[in-house]
């Protein structure tokens, strides 16, 4: 689902990514691992097309984002095409940025509205069944200021599933949460990754990286230097800085 190769990304004079290479099969479910300021963030921010990337490239399912090769040039893609490209990839990110003033499903059926042209019964049907899949199939009324921070990533969860992605990447999805509220969050990614969804997931929660990842990826100053299954990175690191990493989060 994704070839990343030779990926670098500078913002100005600071280098971010220095070169990652990364394959994302069907079904597989990476964890993104990584001190703070290690490209984590922005690696997702370039597979989603949020950033552009300054060398290499990377193909979500076989295609680049925002260009075509045509014979054997880059050519940039057209807006609607991006757009409907971006919209195969879900995102979740730590803050849950839900429409404060929507209902929680009104959340959930606004993108297959408006980016898919769906009609309103359609996108209504699909919601409420992703909604009652999260565990809030009675919430759907309510707004999102009075739901607890668990419920809203639900909520966003559900929102970023309803455009029927490919992929769906996740940006620290519990990192604002309460201690209490971080499990339900975890149980509804389980069960995501257990259907079958590709994901990208980037946390901090070694319980879930270990037990859910096909993959654990550990990043340092912009390079994967340590890959495999999660029992060998996370339970017999090799690298001297995925040892030390770990030894402040578990
Ligand atoms: P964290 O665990 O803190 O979220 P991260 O691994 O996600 O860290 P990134 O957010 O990818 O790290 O940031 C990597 C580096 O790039 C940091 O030094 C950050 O300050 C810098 N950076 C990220 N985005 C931008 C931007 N838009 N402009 C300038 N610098 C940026
Ligand atoms: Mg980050």
């Amino acid at each position: 689902v994704i070839q990343a190769q030779d990926v670098h990304k500078s913002f100005g004079s600071l280098e971010v990514l220095k070169g990652i290479d990364l394959t994302v099969d069907r079904g597989e479910v990476v964890c993104l691992l990584g001190a703070s300021g290690s490209g984590k963030s922005t690696f997702l921010r370039c597979v989603n097309h949020l950033e552009t990337v300054d060398r290499g490239f990377i193909l979500v399912d076989g295609q680049l984002i925002g260009s075509d090769l045509v014979q054997g040039r880059l050519q940039q893609a057209r807006p609607p095409v991006v757009a409907e490209r971006k919209s195969r990839i879900g995102m979740v990110f730590q803050q849950f940025n839900l429409f404060g003033h929507m209902t929680v499903l009104e959340n959930v059926i606004l993108a297959p509205m408006r980016v898919k042209k769906e009609s309103r019964a359609v996108a209504v049907e699909r919601g409420v069944r992703l909604l009652e899949r999260v565990g809030l199939g009675a919430k759907r009324d309510s707004y999102p200021s009075h739901l607890s921070g668990g419920q809203q990533q639900r909520v966003a969860i559900a929102r970023a599933l309803a455009m029927e992605p490919t992929l769906m990447l996740f940006d620290e999805p519990t990192s604002a949460l309460d201690p209490e509220l971080v499990g339900e969050v975890l149980d509804v990614m389980r069960d995501l990754a257990a259907s079958g969804m590709t994901m990208v997931v980037v946390t901090h929660e070694m319980g879930f990286a270990r037990h859910v990842a096909s993959t654990a990826v550990f990043l340092s100053e912009g390079r994967i230097i340590e890959q495999g299954p999660p029992e060998k990175v996370i339970g017999a690191p090799t690298h001297e800085r995925t040892r030390s990493f770990l030894g402040k989060v578990l």
